[in-house]
């Protein structure tokens, strides 16, 4: 082979071996087309309502699905914090699989009136969002990339 491989994240895509366009494309519809199928397996099984959720990292349960609720008109919330990285959240009433670090703080908070406390993963660490308390109540904000339905971790 002769093109150059100095850099490794962008090969030379002139030197390398033409892929079969006609056998990718087959293994890429046969593998969605068994994700689909997964989906709607798991989504017919169980009510969402009830479904639990869990840490993608270790497996652990963390929350259900019945936990959800709605937080300034909305489940779901996506904000961007002072070190300019993105989460997306689904707001829980409850996270039982959860443990709280450090202390309460006002500080650049997402929901105005509420102190927010960093949410770890009871059982392996990985961050999975925030509680958000106040005097009248408290209330779990839950990182979703950081969940998956239980019994679909990714491996
Ligand atoms: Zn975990």
């Amino acid at each position: 082979m002769s093109g150059s491989t100095s850099n490794r994240c962008s090969p030379n895509l002139s030197s390398m071996p033409v892929p079969q366009p006609a056998r990718w494309h087959l293994l890429d519809q046969l593998g969605t087309r068994r994700i689909e199928k997964m989906i709607r397996k798991s989504s017919q099984n169980r009510s969402p309502k009830e479904q639990p959720l869990c840490c993608r990292q270790c497996g652990a349960l963390v929350t259900h699905r019945s936990e959800s609720i709605e937080q300034n008109g909305a489940h779901c919330h996506t904000f961007t914090n002072p070190q300019q990285i993105r989460f997306t959240i689904g707001c829980f009433g409850s996270a039982d699989g959860c443990r709280c670090e450090g202390g309460a703080s006002t500080e650049h908070t997402w929901f105005s009136g509420y102190a927010w406390r960093i949410a770890l993963c009871g059982s392996c660490g990985q961050h999975l969002g925030w509680r958000f308390e106040r005097s009248t109540g408290r209330f779990f904000g839950r990182i979703l990339d950081h969940l998956v339905e239980c019994g679909h971790r990714s491996q």
